[in-house]
């Protein structure tokens, strides 16, 4: 199962400065729910709590059913994957970058996972021409190819939660709709959490939850949210 809850969250950084002020809302399996709001809403700490990079002082998060404090380090992994704003590939082929978190699929799935991102062609290129020593041909990659790269990898590792944090958000106009369909086959059917600024990037959401100082200020479809606006 792949299930996201927020109760009642409230966190903040510095003792002074509350940024989540009492935020709940559901992802239940196979949905798609975005957050969007203004920059500094507290759209991307929601992400870093998901992951546990700082825990909440009050309410709960709960993950696949199970309070995020009970759950290991290693399983959360497994079970949450995310597509960054900005991809770090490491200098070795693409191919090897895809690979990157599941070590043991085969070169077939590899590949199929290259070809549904659109990366395909350079499978056995390096990023970035850093290092051509290997006898492989060095390129540097776009933007808008390295986020194909990130997107392969998360294809290949499938995992049940999948969070997408502003990840068109560094490309050009087209470029980043190009990615969003890819974006759109990955999150099909999957427990996905989208954190956006625009709501035009977000309509096919199941739900969207308009987040302003650190509360819900608004919630809804992308048409019912259109239409109260
Ligand atoms: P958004 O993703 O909506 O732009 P963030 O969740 O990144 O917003 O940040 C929310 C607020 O928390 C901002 O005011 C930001 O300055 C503050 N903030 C983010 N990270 C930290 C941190 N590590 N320490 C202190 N304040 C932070
Ligand atoms: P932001 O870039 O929005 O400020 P954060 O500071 O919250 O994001 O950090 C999110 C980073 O955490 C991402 O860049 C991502 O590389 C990394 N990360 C943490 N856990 C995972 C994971 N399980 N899978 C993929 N990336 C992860």
């Amino acid at each position: 199962n792949g299930s996201i809850r927020f109760d009642d969250v409230h966190f903040r950084y510095d003792e002074n400065r509350p940024i989540l002020k009492g935020i709940s809302f559901e992802v239940p399996y196979g949905k798609t729910v975005a957050v969007v709001g203004p920059s500094g809403a507290g759209k991307s700490t929601i992400s870093r709590l998901l992951f546990r990079f700082y825990d909440i002082q009050e309410g709960a998060i709960t993950v696949n059913g199970q309070n995020l404090r009970d759950i290991t380090q290693k399983s959360l992994r497994a079970a949450v994957g995310m597509v960054p704003q900005d991809t770090v590939l490491f200098n070795d082929t693409i191919a090897y970058n895809i690979r990157y978190g599941r070590m043991d699929a085969t070169d077939e799935e590899v590949m199929e996972a290259a070809e549904l991102a659109q990366i395909a062609d350079f499978i056995r290129s390096l990023p970035d021409g850093l290092n051509t020593m290997v006898g492989e041909r060095g390129l540097k990659l776009s933007g808008g190819e390295k986020q194909r790269v990130a997107i392969a990898r998360t294809i290949l590792k499938a995992p049940p939660i999948l969070i997408l944090d502003e990840a068109t958000s560094a490309l050009d106009s087209a470029t980043e709709s190009e990615i969003q369909s890819a974006l759109d086959y990955v999150s099909k059917g999957r427990t996905t959490l989208v954190i956006a600024h625009r709501l035009s990037t977000v309509i096919g959401a199941d739900e969207i939850i308009v987040l302003k100082d650190g509360v819900i200020a608004e919630r809804g479809t992308h048409n019912s949210l259109l239409d109260e606006n």
